[in-house]
């Protein structure tokens, strides 16, 4: 067997990662627990929202044609036929000629079709003059026109976020039909890592891995389940994978993906199910391995941390987002190059970043090193047919984000 990794394109990786998705289940759950889960069907409200016709201002109900002129110096006198109670439906309209005290949020009365601001109007025993003309329509939010009942308020495939809750709540959903999210095992190999609690001994490093996985995984729109940290032994390995693959519907093992005498991994996976990817042409993340055991897709990831995230992003989240539904864009922000960022050709290269304003800085680190994780905004990609970019170029990043 070669002692090189033959690598092959991002896009293809990923076709063959999306290939074992498995769309996660339905299931219905309450509004009061939805957030971060992903819709499973378009939301359409039971009733038109508003369900009449309403002031957005405190004031008074008018015939816009009766405010024609009106000014300061001289102001057009209406009467008061009534007050509009709030949560009641009028009992007056309005003719030409008359008025009606209406406050915030209230159902327009009859015969009205705008309504003058308080601030553009003086009440005087019966009379109430009016300084500033109003168009129709103004000052009136109109019956359907937030969300009618016709046409869907969300789309299957949002990620419920608090503003989705908050139109949920208006659609009359207390109960909201959502995808199961997906289970991901995440498991931490090499002999050298200790949990986070221990104080690592001479050569011995925390394990960093098991959080950032489990963390990105959160955001992603999935539940991670820590399997813990396993030594690079075979037998300890297959336990660990195979106690994952029982609990997961995704598993992710990072370290030991490349060729070396202690990366087991493609092995294993090779063995107990099929190796279908080692080696991603992805920089930082070559050795990614991307395999199947009973169906279920097992993700090797590179054991430093920041090629580990790189191919979270590039790879894990889009399965995660297929199993879910989830039908999302990046997040990306356009800034200029502040220094040339080299890159060699036929590789995808992602070089974390830093914004401030329109600049992008390139953020370079060795590898091995996550203060560059802690310091940076988000990544740059740079694709296979591109060389790098010279400074000044205006370029596309995608930031981190927090969901
Ligand atoms: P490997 O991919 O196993 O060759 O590991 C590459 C580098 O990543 C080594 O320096 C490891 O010590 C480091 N590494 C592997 N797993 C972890 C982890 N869970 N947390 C932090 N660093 C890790
Ligand atoms: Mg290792």
């Amino acid at each position: 067997m070669s002692r090189f990794l033959s690598v092959i394109p991002v896009d293809t990786a990923r076709t063959i990662l999306l290939g074992l998705a498995r769309k996660t289940a339905g299931k219905t759950i309450p509004l009061a627990d939805s957030l971060g889960y992903v819709l499973s069907a378009d939301i359409i409200s039971d009733i038109d929202i508003p369900g009449f016709d309403r002031s957005t201002v405190d004031g008074y109900a008018v015939c816009a044609a009766d405010t024609i002129g009106a000014g300061e110096s001289i102001p057009v006198m209406l009467s008061l036929s009534g007050r509009v109670e709030m949560g009641d439906e009028p009992s007056g309209s309005v003719s030409p000629g008359t008025c009606m005290y209406i406050p915030t949020g209230a159902f327009l009365p009859p015969g009205a079709d705008a309504v003058v601001m308080v601030e553009y109007s003086e009440e005087m025993g019966n009379d109430v003059f009016i300084s500033k003309p109003v168009a129709v329509g103004e000052n009136i939010v109109f019956r359907g026109e937030d969300f009618s009942s016709q046409k869907p308020a969300l789309h299957a495939g949002t990620r419920i976020s608090s503003r989705g809750m908050g139109v949920l709540a208006a659609c009359g959903k207390s109960e909201v039909p959502v995808s199961e999210k997906p289970l991901v095992a995440i498991i931490s190999t090499g002999n050298e890592i200790v949990s986070v609690s221990d104080v690592p001994k001479a050569g011995q490093i925390r394990d960093v891995n098991t959080y950032l996985c489990a963390g990105f995984v959160e955001e992603s729109g999935g539940i991670p389940i820590s399997i813990g940290i396993v030594r690079d032994d075979r037998p300890a390995l297959e336990d660990a994978l195979f106690k994952a693959v029982s609990q997961a519907d995704i598993v992710l093992i990072s370290g030991g993906s490349s060729k070396g005498e202690r990366d087991m991994c493609a092995d294993i996976i090779a063995e107990k199910g099929e190796l279908l990817v080692h080696g991603i042409a992805l920089s930082p993340g070559k050795p990614t391995i991307i395999g199947k055991i009973q169906d279920k897709p097992v993700i090797g990831l590179p054991g430093h941390p920041a090629s580990a995230y790189v191919v979270l992003h590039a790879l894990v989240r889009d399965l995660i987002h297929t199993m879910t539904g989830e039908v999302s864009q990046p997040v990306r922000i356009s800034g200029v190059l502040t220094s040339p960022v080299p890159s060699a050709k036929g590789r995808e290269d992602y070089i974390r970043i830093m914004q401030s304003d329109d600049n992008i800085t390139p953020v370079f680190g060795k590898s091995g090193l996550t203060n560059t994780l802690a310091m940076s905004d988000g990544l740059l990609c740079i694709p296979a047919d591109t060389e790098g970019y010279e400074k000044e170029t205006r370029v596309f990043a995608e930031i981190w984000r927090n969901s």
